[in-house]
Order: structure tokens, then C-alpha cells, then sequence
């Protein structure tokens, strides 16, 4: 088995977990530093598959083909954190897997998630774990209105999700998020959305992106601008929380941490994702190492890039029929336009992004 102090060498095998557009982008970062990429996805005909050497289409608890996978790769990573943990726990014996199947077991619960924010003395929203109507009703009592309640696993762009307000049913709120394990989480009247992404070597060494503005529709991501028009002392809090999360999950890749901050200047973690997130995606034309880049260095126990900004930068998501005006997008050319090979543009779906370059220090307004 590989030694884990040695590089994962340009010419070997990096297998992605998930087929959608992060993997198929860190594929394509992977194949510029000479390596090739094996895909394991339960989907046909998946964007990373496009651009990669080898995919196995198989569902994600089939062992069989997961043990042939990690066989066939030399480090194992992943693009989505909705991966059962027991399929990456499993690799473990075959090739090494980076970030490891713990910090994947952390994010992708949001019980776990908050805890482990909070035990570090990082602040998240009040929250309360809820497994019946019966705790429902109690934690809107302790939390209070307006409230959010979110399932603990696998709610993404907004999805498993429902407001609750003075008024609203404990029951029937219940009811609408399908009676599944949740939390209820107290309204931050943020001023604005921001995230950092942070890259973390075998051995510790780390590098973050510049803090981003998020800014969201219908749950979705929008926009992001970069970097995020916030104070010196807020983007130091707000790095340094990044960097104490990896830390402390020794996690090796990617974190990108999403987090509120208020009007008085707190730093709250709304979530965290271990691998390249679609708010970073301005890297790619903004800085002079892309988060893909960075995510291939650090799960290859290569040198980090320098995550430096060149330009200011303003991503824009395509969704559904808005990947239709390519043309459109291209006519200006100061436009990076990134499409991902979806052939059903579905409402809401992210079919491609456009990052838009401006003078470093010119301040985007959006
Ligand atoms: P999430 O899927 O948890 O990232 O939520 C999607 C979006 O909903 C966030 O980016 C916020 O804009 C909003 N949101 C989620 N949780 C809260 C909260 N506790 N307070 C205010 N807004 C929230």
C-alpha cells in the first residue's frame, strides 16, 4: 500500500466518487497535472464521464464494484457528500481516501456538523435535533420564530427545508419534511453570505481562497462575488474558522465552509462541504491556482499553488433554460464561459457558469 508521506504521482490514478460537474472539473484539472481520473457513478452518461479516462456506473452500496474501483485507482476522493460513509469507510483497505470517510461522516449530517462547530467554540445558529412532532413543538418553544427546519442528511440547494413562523402547524411542518429526522435552526438576520474554501495537505500544510459574497435564489446559489466586500477583522475570523474545521478534522482536500455573518460582525457556520464547492468556482479565472487545481494538489500530497486572486471576479450560475443563452454569454469577451454537459436543461438545475473578470481591488458590485 501506498506510503501516505509519499506524492501520489503524476501518471496514477485518481478515482472521483459522483459524476456531476465538480468531478468532471476536477477531472479536467487532474488531467492538465498528467494524471487520469476513473469516475464511480450511479449515472449514465455523467458530466466528469466526459472528460474522463475510465467510469464505473454502479450504485454507490454495490460492493462488488466499489472493491473492483478501489482496486483500479491509487487515491480516492469524492465531488458530493451524500456518499454512504460505509462505501468510502470500505476503501479505506484498497487506496488511501482523502479527505477521509470521518470528515465525510461529519458533513453530511448536520447534527454532527453543528456539534463539532460548536465543541471547537465556533458559532453556528441555535439549533435543537428533532426526531418527532412532539420535540418539534418543544424546540419551537426553546428556539423561537421565524425557523428553519432542515433535514439532518441529504438536504442540498434549499431542498428538505421548511419555514416555520408564529403561526405554523407543528404537525403539518413535520408532515411537509416527510417525518424525517431533522433540525430545527433559529433565522439569522445576516447581513451578508460569504464562504471560504481552504486546501489541506497529508501533512497539515494549508492554503485559503479569498472570503466570497453567496448570494442566493430560491435556495440556490446565484451569484458569487470575490472577494466578499467585508471588514480586514471579518475575513481574518472567517478564514481562521476555515482553517481551524480542516484542522481539526485532519482533513486532506477541501473544505469549504458557508457562513453568516451578522450586523455586529459575528461569524457563524451555516455548512460545510469536504471537496471543491460551486462557490469557488470563480477561481478558476480569478486566481492563479483554481480550487480544482488545489483540490487535485492536496489529495495528491502535491506542493499547494498559491491561491492567490489576480482579478476580482463575479460568478454568475446557468440554470435550466439559461444555459440556452451560451451565445449570448460569449459575445462579450470579457465572459468565462463553463458548461457542464447536461443534456436536460431542468428548472433549477446548474447547467454551466459564467465568471466575469474585473480589475483586482475594482470592487464588483454584482
Ligand atoms: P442551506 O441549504 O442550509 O445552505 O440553506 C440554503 C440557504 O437558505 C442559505 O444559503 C441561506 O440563504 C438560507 N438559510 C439557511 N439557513 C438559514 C438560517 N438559519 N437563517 C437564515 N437563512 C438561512
Amino acid at each position: 500500500m501506498h506510503d501516505p508521506h509519499d506524492p501520489i504521482k503524476p501518471g496514477s490514478v485518481i478515482g472521483i466518487i459522483g459524476g456531476g460537474q465538480l468531478g468532471r472539473m476536477t477531472a479536467v484539472a487532474a488531467a492538465e497535472l498528467g494524471y487520469r481520473v476513473h469516475i464511480f457513478t450511479p449515472e449514465d452518461n455523467s458530466p466528469a464521464s466526459h472528460v474522463s479516462e475510465h467510469t464505473t456506473v454502479a450504485a454507490y452500496d454495490d460492493q462488488d464494484a466499489i472493491e473492483a474501483f478501489g482496486q483500479n485507482v491509487d487515491v480516492v476522493t469524492f465531488e458530493f457528500e451524500n456518499v454512504p460513509a460505509e462505501t468510502v469507510r470500505h476503501l479505506t483497505n484498497l487506496a488511501p481516501v482523502r479527505p477521509s470517510w470521518e470528515c465525510l461522516a461529519i458533513c453530511q449530517d448536520r447534527v454532527r456538523e453543528k456539534t463539532f462547530c460548536n465543541e471547537l467554540g465556533i458559532e453556528t445558529a441555535p439549533w435543537k435535533s428533532v426526531t418527532t412532532p412532539e420535540e418539534l413543538s418543544a424546540a419551537i418553544i426553546e428556539i423561537g420564530t421565524p425557523s428553519i427546519l432542515k433535514t439532518t442528511r441529504l438536504g442540498y440547494d434549499g431542498k428538505g427545508q421548511v419555514r416555520i413562523g408564529p403561526n405554523t402547524d407543528p404537525a403539518q411542518a413535520w408532515k411537509e419534511l416527510g417525518g424525517r429526522a431533522a433540525i430545527l435552526e433559529g433565522f439569522v438576520d445576516f447581513d451578508v453570505e460569504v464562504s471560504v474554501i481552504t486546501a489541506r495537505r497529508p501533512d497539515g500544510v494549508m492554503a485559503s481562497f479569498d472570503v466570497v459574497e453567496n448570494r442566493h435564489k430560491d435556495g440556490i446559489l446565484d451569484i458569487t462575488i470575490a472577494p466578499a466586500n467585508i471588514s480586514d477583522d471579518v475575513t481574518q475570523k472567517a478564514r481562521a474558522v476555515g482553517q481551524k474545521l480542516a484542522d481539526a478534522m485532519d482533513l486532506v482536500g477541501l473544505l469549504a465552509v458557508e457562513l453568516f455573518i451578522t450586523k455586529n460582525n459575528h461569524v457563524l457556520v451555516n455548512e460545510m462541504a469536504p471537496r471543491p464547492h460551486n462557490s469557488g468556482h470563480w477561481t478558476q479565472d480569478g486566481c492563479i491556482t483554481s480550487q480544482f487545481e488545489q483540490f487535485v494538489r492536496a489529495v495528491a500530497n502535491l506542493p499547494l499553488g498559491t491561491s492567490q486572486r489576480h482579478s476580482d471576479t463575479v460568478m454568475h450560475n446557468l440554470l435550466g433554460e439559461d444555459a440556452n443563452l451560451w451565445e449570448q454569454q460569449l459575445s462579450d469577451p470579457n465572459n468565462k464561459l463553463h458548461l457542464y454537459g447536461k443534456a436536460q436543461p431542468r428548472t433549477g438545475r446548474k447547467m454551466g457558469h459564467i465568471n466575469r473578470l474585473y480589475a483586482k481591488g475594482s470592487q464588483p458590485k454584482g
